[in-house]
């Protein structure tokens, strides 16, 4: 019985005892067949009841026949029975909790799990969703970047290069080989084809400068050079670039961009040759003629060569400015620069300082006789006749050589003794050249102490009038004297006015010294007139520094009215060199002068530029010959000719004639037979004190 009850427990209980895998139950075909397992215990327990209730009846009845035993034992027997079921679904309910139990378990473990899981899976999205955003931030940069680039490249105006130096690749960016006139096909993109392009004297130094770049392995490369343009016409270009190296230091690539700076090289070039070069000539300037002289004393310092540094000035070339005009004077410039600069090549220099100065070196000279021969060749092509607006001329050139190192050891020594030569020249030889030599400065230390002399002659009383008397040619009468001054230095003597007249219009003293001799002939005049001596025409020389003085004219207007002289006897000598540095100026003040009843007359007449073009322009009434012309007066002379012209010229013009420095009784009767008016000069008399004109007025042929 026991028996039967275990394998029963046994075959009910298999499931349990057996325990299949829980994962078993899990499988997703495991069915809970709830109703047919239920029914299988409710068969089961009916079974056992219902054959509990047959047999153990009919069992026990046989085996007790007691009734009373009989009933004892069934209600044991009913006992027996409810334990038995009692065991029976205990066993059964507990295999189906324990089954739920693990179930419920499994189920919370997986759901942890999944939980877990899911958790894991949440935080895996959202590491994903962050790269994502992150990736999608740099596909925008990358797309905005590129879009930059694009832009960039298309926009700027500079061209985009890279150069690709293991493939040989140059890339050009299309809209650059567009900028420089080709098509995109036209250049290939290799670096063969950008060296190319560029400017044959430059190629060289592209090439060395990309190379030093690259071996450098540091820092940017920069260089500028000229590419050349479809139409042959060439680009300044700056070219900027920086290179990646691979880590054994070889260059992989360069990249970097093309800057058209051709507009910015053009002003570096007006600004280099406007400071460098003179702008009228285009010769080089003070500026560069002082780089080269301190270069060559740089270089030759440690040798025995010399050079010739040359101060060349035009003599007198304010007059042809202010005769023809500065357009004319400039045209002029010119040409004597395109002279000097085909006639002098490098190594040797000329350079325009100012105006009409202009500064020569002569390099690697052997001595002086080497230096004159060149200077002499060269004034060869200098000393000419030059037509300007149609006119011709003589133009003189006064030159001063300092030689290196005998004359100087540095710029400022040699330009100052070269300036000194050629002052020397300009003064004493005119159209010549000088060496400088030292006593050149020691009469530049004289004329210093002469000029400090000069400040005190006023005062001291040491300038007096000399006169020299003017004579009518054709009755020999004398009709006028000039005044003329004279120095008396305490300790030098008598100094002639072409010693220190130019020294007192350099210095301004010429105002005092003008006013002082305009006031003294006319006290001599007045004085004459008391003496009975009328009419005597009083001459003055006026020197042009002092016609345009502003109180020019009030000062003679004080002087004259002061002194209640007859003005129509009074003349005022001007030269034309004196009048033309300010004309208008000059003229008008001239035209006043005129207007007071003053006479005018012209100086030196001849020894001017366009001396007949004055005579008509000036309001003058008079034309002085100069003694130049006279001297040149011979039995058949062409001046005699030139003299007659003038002379009929001048009276055609209503004008009257003096000729100055009559020498000789031939010129005297040339000039008288000429028509000439008057004359002047040392066959007549020499200047003289005023003591020795009263003594001529005395002794004078006729009465004046
Ligand atoms: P200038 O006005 O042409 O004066 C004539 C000069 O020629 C005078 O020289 C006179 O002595 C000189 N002379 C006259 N006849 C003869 C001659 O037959 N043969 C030679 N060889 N010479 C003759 P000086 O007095 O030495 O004057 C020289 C210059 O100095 C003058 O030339 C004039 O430009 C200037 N000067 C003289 N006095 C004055 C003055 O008071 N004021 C100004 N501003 N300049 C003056
Ligand atoms: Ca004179
Ligand atoms: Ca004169």
């Amino acid at each position: 019985m026991l028996n039967i009850f275990k394998k029963f427990i046994k075959y009910f209980g298999r499931n349990v005892e057996n325990d299949k895998d829980i994962n078993y139950y899990l499988d997703d075909d495991y069915n809970i067949k709830s109703y047919s397992e239920s029914i299988k215990i409710a068969v089961v327990y009916g079974i056992v009841g219902a054959l509990w209730i047959l047999l153990s009846d009919e069992l026990l009845s046989r085996i007790v026949p007691n009734i009373e035993t009989f009933k004892k034992l069934a209600t044991y027997k009913g006992w027996m029975y409810v334990v038995i079921t009692t065991i029976l679904i205990y066993s059964l309910v507990l295999k189906r909790l324990l089954l739920f139990e693990k179930a419920i378990k499994k189920i919370f473990s997986n759901y942890e799990e999944l939980n877990a899981s899911n958790e894991e899976l949440i935080a895996l999205q959202e590491e994903l969703k962050e790269q994502f955003d992150e990736l999608e931030i740099s596909r925008n940069a990358l797309m905005i970047s590129e879009q930059r680039y694009e832009l960039a490249v298309e926009g700027a105006d500079c061209g985009i290069w890279d150069w690709d130096v293991e493939k040989q690749i140059y890339y050009f960016s299309e809209k650059w080989k567009n900028y420089l006139g080709y098509e995109e096909n036209e250049i290939n993109n290799t670096f063969h084809a950008f060296i190319n392009l560029i400017h044959s004297s430059e190629k060289e130094q592209v090439i060395k400068k990309l190379n030093k770049y690259i071996l450098s392995q540091i820092g940017s490369y920069e260089d500028v050079f000229r590419m050349k343009c479809k139409d042959g016409s060439y680009k300044w270009i700056l070219s900027k670039g920086k290179a990646i190296w691979n880590v054994e230091g070889k260059v992989i690539r360069v990249a970097g961009s093309h800057t058209d700076i051709s507009q910015q090289k053009l002003i570096e070039n007006k600004l280099n040759s406007l400071a460098y070069f003179d702008i009228l000539t285009k010769l080089p300037n003070r500026v560069s003629f002082e780089i080269k002289v301190n270069d060559l004393i740089n270089k030759k310092c440690n040798t025995s060569s010399k050079f010739a540094l040359i101060y060349m000035d035009i003599d007198n070339f304010k007059n042809i400015n202010d005769t023809l005009g500065h357009a004319s004077g400039d045209l002029f410039l010119k040409d004597i620069s395109n002279i000097l600069k085909g006639n002098i090549k490098s190594p040797d220099f000329v350079a325009r300082l100012s105006g009409d100065e202009f500064a020569l070196i002569f390099e690697n000279v052997e001595d002086r006789m080497e230096v004159t021969n060149r200077v002499q060749d060269l004034l060869k092509h200098l000393r000419r006749h030059w037509v300007i607006d149609k006119q011709e001329f003589f133009i003189s050139f006064s030159l001063g050589i300092a030689m290196y190192p005998e004359h100087g050891d540095n710029l400022a020594m040699l330009l100052r003794n070269a300036d000194i030569a050629m002052y020397f020249v300009k003064k004493d030889l005119k159209d010549n050249y000088s060496f400088y030599f030292d006593e050149m400065q020691e009469k530049n230390l004289k004329q210093i102490k002469t000029i400090s002399d000069l400040y005190h002659a006023i005062d001291n009383k040491e300038f007096i009038l000399y006169y020299q008397p003017i004579i009518d040619l054709k009755d020999g009468k004398l009709v006028g004297v000039e005044a003329l001054i004279r120095w008396i230095h305490p300790t030098k003597g008598m100094i002639p006015p072409i010693e220190f007249i130019p020294l007192a219009e350099e210095t301004g003293l010429i105002y005092d010294i003008c006013k002082w001799v305009f006031n003294t002939a006319l006290m001599q005049k007045i004085s004459w007139e008391q003496q009975g001596y009328k009419h005597i025409k009083m001459s003055i020389n006026i020197s042009g520094k002092r016609i345009t003085h502003e109180k020019f004219l009030e000062d003679i207007n004080q002087c004259v009215l002061g002194a209640g002289v007859r003005c129509d006897e009074i003349q005022l000598e001007v030269t034309e060199t004196a009048v033309i540095q300010d004309l208008e100026v000059s003229m008008k003040i001239l035209k006043e002068i005129k207007d007071m009843g003053m006479k005018i007359a012209l100086d030196d007449f001849g020894t001017g530029y366009s001396s007949l073009t004055y005579i008509q322009k000036l309001p003058i009434d008079v034309v002085k010959l100069d003694r130049d012309f006279i001297k040149g007066i011979s039995n058949k002379g062409q001046d005699n000719l030139i003299i007659q012209s003038i002379i009929k010229l001048v009276h055609d013009l209503n004008l009257e004639i003096v000729a100055e420095g009559i020498e000789t009784k031939e010129q005297e009767l040339f000039l008288k037979q000429s028509n000439c008016d008057y004359g002047q000069g040392y066959l007549f008399s020499k200047p003289i004190t005023k003591e020795e004109v009263e003594k001529l007025f005395l002794n004078n042929i006729k009465e004046l």
